[in-house]
């Protein structure tokens, strides 16, 4: 049952900003604090890997100051303040500013970019895309610049390597797989994808990892892994994402490759809770938008006194490369099967089916992505 101190939330990401207004649609007396180590406006970060092509500056992407967040939620919410330090058993949180107690707690503090093991003097000017902030500094040192070079190809580079070639820039990509979204796609889905980027000027660099960044004049030289050479004005990091789990781990609580979590999106301390990238959901990490919101749902109803497990639907993704539409049910729901794939050109289906011929996943290019909503149908529930 949840506890009669205030709810404090750590991060204003999609998953805090969410859960907090479920929480006020059905709890509107207790006290609701939240924290966050950056500014606190509200944005909706897929915007940051289409942004390059509308011409959108940060700031036209963020829709709401913290201030305006605080007024609407009913809630306390301190900026620019970075959680040091969880005390489960006192129920503290500890920051440069003081202290806050709690009665419940949730992490919702997201993830980081994987760091890139990089020499050469340059490697610090080699930046990630994961916040607002991010991509006001990446839009800046690009002022005045055209070449782009994006480190990896998985879902995250290849909408980059769209938008900015949509958006005017020249683009090279560099991944060490000889595809695109490996793991995510067979081959055969990612063919079409890396061939209509490539109609849009986009050159890929594959089975090639980037070993050194130097400066060459006004601009950066990378090396890559056969000792050739290429210049580009910026270096966009892409390569992955991983769960922010020191603040739980260093408290105490189970974590793997996220912040482990039951049903209830309960850690291993009954007052604590973690949501969103952070969080390792019964093993899955899903760093998606949907499954975050069914998470704040599930996990508002909790908090207000209804214990309520989440679950999670068929949430298939829409990847953002509009030169090649495609999208993706990824077999989550086992991982012991095969694809087969069919179709031509950009129009290809790729369906992932188990040794009993059940459906788990697909992935869709071109005109046949209209057949998602009937292949849904077929899929189990991700979590029932
Ligand atoms: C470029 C890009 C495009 C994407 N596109 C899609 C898409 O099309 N569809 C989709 O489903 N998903 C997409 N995703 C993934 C999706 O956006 C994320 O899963 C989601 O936004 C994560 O939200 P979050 O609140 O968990 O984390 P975050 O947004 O990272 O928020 C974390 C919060 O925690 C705070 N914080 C962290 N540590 C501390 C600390 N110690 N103290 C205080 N505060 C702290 C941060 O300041 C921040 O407020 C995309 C991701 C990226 C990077």
């Amino acid at each position: 049952m949840p506890d009669s101190g205030p709810l404090l939330i750590v991060g204003t990401g999609l998953a805090g900003y969410n859960l907090a207004r479920e929480f006020r649609k059905l709890d509107s007396q207790r006290e609701l604090i939240m924290v966050t180590a950056d500014d606190g406006r509200s944005y909706s970060k897929p915007l940051l890997s289409t942004g390059f092509a509308k011409g959108k500056q940060a700031d036209e992407l963020a829709m709401q100051d913290a201030a305006t967040m605080a007024g609407q939620l009913d809630a306390r919410i301190l900026t620019h303040s970075q959680v040091r330090e969880i005390d489960p058993q006192a129920r503290k949180l500890l920051m440069h500013e003081g202290e806050l107690s709690y009665g419940d707690l949730v992490l919702a503090c997201g993830a980081h970019a994987r760091p890139l093991p990089l020499s050469g003097d340059m490697h610090e000017r080699v930046l990630s895309i994961n916040d607002l902030n991010d991509y006001a500094q990446f839009r800046h040192t690009l002022e005045g610049r055209k070449r782009v070079a994006i480190i990896g190809a998985g879902l995250i580079g290849s909408e980059f390597a769209n938008d900015l070639a949509l958006g005017g820039l020249e683009v090279q990509v560099i991944a060490p797989d000889d595809q695109l979204m490996p793991g995510l796609i067979p081959a055969q889905v990612a063919g079409p994808v890396q061939a209509a980027l490539e109609e849009l000027g986009v050159r890929f660099h594959l089975g090639r990892s980037v070993a050194a960044v130097h400066q060459a004049g006004d601009a950066l030289s990378l090396e890559l892994d056969d000792g050739s050479r290429l210049e580009a004005d910026q270096v966009l990091s892409a390569i992955g994402l991983l769960a922010n789990t020191a603040l739980a781990s260093d408290a105490g609580l189970l974590c793997g490759r996220g912040i482990q979590v039951d049903r209830f999106l309960r850690t291993s301390d009954p007052h604590i809770y973690a949501l969103g990238d952070c969080a390792e959901v019964t093993g899955m990490q899903l760093m998606y938008v949907m499954p975050l919101m069914a998470g704040a749902r599930a996990l508002a109803k909790t908090l207000s006194g209804q214990p309520t497990e989440v679950s999670y639907p068929v949430m298939p993704v829409m990847v953002k490369t509009p030169a090649c539409p495609l999208v993706v049910s990824p077999p989550v729901t086992t991982s012991e099967g095969l694809w087969t794939v069919e179709g031509e050109g950009q129009d290809i289906r790729a369906l992932f089916h188990d040794a009993k011929g059940t459906l788990h996943g697909y992935a869709l290019t071109g005109a046949v992505v209209s057949e998602k909503l009937q292949l849904n149908r077929q899929l189990p529930a991700w979590l029932g």
